[in-house]
């Protein structure tokens, strides 16, 4: 496989792409210590959509990892999970808002988000903002108490620490590099963005936009 495309997320930024079955989505933290928000809907009917609860019950952990599938809303699989440099991930939370901002720390004014940066980037692929589920956090390190309190520490990836996932089916994908404090233990960095594939047939145009679909600009 070569590389089809790299994007380069700037901090507290996002962007949106089509990934084809059997090809392979690279998620770095260049920097360490920084959070990835991944959402995903099948091409073919956008009401489809990347499931936390259908995975989280059918890999029987909330901790994925290397090896397991990630599965749709409609119990099919979307990814898999091929190489996992960290092995903590989060699946339970939905990508910081800025209302979230609003009612856990009494933010006033703006304040950047994943759900926002989602949003704005996956509004060219018809995909309205009430569509966006629970994100797959990659690297943010939830801890789950006895009690059932959650904790939210630092990721525990370091410069370099990576995560492939293969596609299952053909998809359109948000991806953030995350905007919330806590869980980016307090500095925002930025996330690197791999694809790779086989796409010599049809990779005739540029690599921003292949196979006609929108190129959706890395957000501000
Ligand atoms: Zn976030």
């Amino acid at each position: 496989m070569t590389l089809l495309r790299h994007t380069h997320l700037e901090p507290q930024t996002g962007t949106a792409l089509i990934v084809r079955q059997g090809e392979s989505l690279e998620i770095i933290d260049p920097e360490g210590e920084q959070v990835s928000d991944l959402v995903s809907f099948a091409d073919a009917d956008r009401s489809e959509w990347l499931s936390s609860g259908r995975t989280i019950d059918y890999a029987n952990t909330i901790y994925v990892t290397a090896g397991h599938i990630l599965y749709s809303n409609r119990s099919r699989p979307m990814w898999t999970i091929v190489e996992d440099t960290v092995g903590r991930h989060d699946f339970l939370l939905t990508p910081c808002s800025l209302e979230m901002f609003r009612i856990l720390y009494k933010t006033t004014g703006h304040h950047p988000s994943c759900f926002e940066n989602l949003a704005r980037s996956l509004e060219p692929f018809g995909i309205v903002p009430d569509a966006i589920p629970t994100t797959l956090n990659i690297f943010m390190n939830v801890d789950v108490l006895p009690s059932g309190e959650l904790r939210i520490l630092p990721p525990r990836s370091r410069a370099g620490d990576r995560v492939v996932l293969r596609a299952e089916m053909d998809l359109v994908v948000g991806i953030t590099a995350c905007s919330a404090e806590l869980s980016n233990n307090g500095r925002f960095k930025p996330i690197d963005v791999r694809l790779h594939g086989d796409r010599a047939a049809r990779a005739t145009g540029s690599l921003a936009g292949p196979n006609g679909v929108p190129a959706a600009p890395a957000a501000e």
